[in-house]
C-alpha cells in the first residue's frame, strides 16, 4: 500500500492519497479532439507519453484543519478495476472512512464522485458533508444538459453515460449534500475558485493558511501535454472554448506567481510547479512519481 505524500501549508497538515488510475483510450481524441491525430501523437511521444492510452491518475488531497478532515474529490471508486483504492489507502494511514468530515467536489464527473458510493448505493464516507457548487448540481440535474459546445456532442453513448450516472450519484448522496455559492469559503482554510469550461460549475480549490496558499487546479490538466498546448483541450470539456481559456489563464497565473499547484490527474502525487517552457508551459513535479 502506497504511503501518502505529506506536507504542510502554514498551520495545515496536507496529505495526498491515490484512488488508483483510469485509462481512456486512445490518447487522441481524448486529448486534442479537434487536432490532427499525428500532431497530438508526436507531441505525446516527445514527452515520453503513450499514444494508445491516456492514463489519468486519481490524486486525492486531504486537508487536516483543527477537527475537520477535508478531502478534495472522492475518486472513481470501484467502477473500474484500476481504481477504488482510496478507502484502503486512508485506512493504511490510520484514517478510517468514518473520520472524513467533509468532501469538496470540484465537479460532478464520475471519476471525482464515483468513490462516494459503494456498489449498493450506500455512502463510503457516511459522516462527511459533501460540498458541491449549486451551478454544477443544477446543470446535471436538468432534463437535457446542453452538449453543443463539447466534443461529446457527437458521442451519444458517452453523453448518455454522463447524463444517467451523474444524477444517479447526486440523488444517492442527497442526505450528505451541501450546495455552495461560487466563491464559498469553508472552515477558514478552503476557498472555491470558479473555473468554468470543463463543466459549467467546475471549481478550483484554493487551500490557505495565513499568507500561504496552494491552488488545486482540479480538471484543468489531464495530461502534461496540455501545459504545452492548453488550447488542445480534452474530449470531456463541456464548453471546449471556455475550458481552454480557463486553462490558459490558470497556467499564466501559476507560472508568474511560482507557487505549487495541485492537479487531480497528473502523475501521483500530482503536485508541482508550472513554468514557462520552450513551447507553452512546463510541469516540474514536486517529487518522482510512482503509483
Ligand atoms: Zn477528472
Amino acid at each position: 500500500m502506497q504511503t501518502p505524500f505529506s506536507f504542510r501549508l502554514g498551520q495545515l497538515e496536507l496529505m495526498i492519497f491515490s484512488d488508483g488510475y483510469q485509462d481512456l483510450a486512445p490518447a487522441h481524441p481524448m486529448i486534442g479532439p479537434y487536432e490532427q491525430p499525428d500532431r497530438v501523437q508526436q507531441a505525446l511521444r516527445a514527452l515520453q507519453l503513450p499514444t494508445d492510452v491516456l492514463s489519468l491518475d486519481l490524486n486525492i488531497l486531504l486537508v487536516r484543519h483543527q477537527d475537520r478532515l477535508i478531502m478534495i474529490d472522492a475518486g472513481l471508486g470501484t467502477e473500474d478495476r484500476t481504481s477504488g483504492r482510496l478507502p484502503a489507502s486512508l485506512a493504511a494511514a490510520g484514517i478510517p472512512v468514518t473520520a472524513i468530515t467533509d468532501i469538496v467536489l470540484t465537479h460532478a464527473h464520475t471519476d471525482h464522485t464515483g468513490g462516494l458510493l459503494h456498489p449498493d448505493g450506500s455512502p463510503v464516507f457516511p459522516h462527511a458533508i459533501v460540498h458541491l457548487s449549486q451551478t454544477e448540481y443544477d446543470h446535471w440535474m436538468q432534463e437535457l444538459p446542453d452538449f453543443t459546445a463539447s466534443p461529446l456532442d457527437i458521442a451519444p453513448e458517452m453523453k448518455t453515460g454522463l447524463t444517467t450516472r451523474i444524477p444517479e450519484i447526486l440523488r444517492a448522496i442527497q442526505p450528505q449534500l451541501w450546495l455552495t455559492t461560487p466563491r464559498a469559503t469553508l472552515y477558514d482554510c478552503i476557498r472555491l475558485v470558479p473555473a468554468p469550461g470543463h463543466t459549467l460549475g467546475h471549481s478550483m480549490v484554493e487551500i490557505f493558511s495565513g499568507e500561504e496558499t496552494l491552488l488545486h487546479s482540479a480538471d484543468l490538466l489531464h495530461a502534461v501535454v496540455l501545459l504545452q498546448r492548453p488550447e488542445w483541450g480534452m474530449f470531456y470539456d463541456m464548453d471546449f472554448g471556455q475550458a481552454a481559456r480557463t486553462r490558459e489563464s490558470m497556467l499564466q497565473e501559476a507560472a508568474s506567481n511560482g507557487k505549487m499547484t495541485m492537479t487531480y490527474h497528473l502523475p501521483w502525487p500530482g503536485l508541482g510547479k508550472i513554468k514557462k517552457g520552450d513551447i507553452g508551459f512546463e510541469w516540474e513535479p514536486a517529487t518522482a512519481s510512482g503509483r
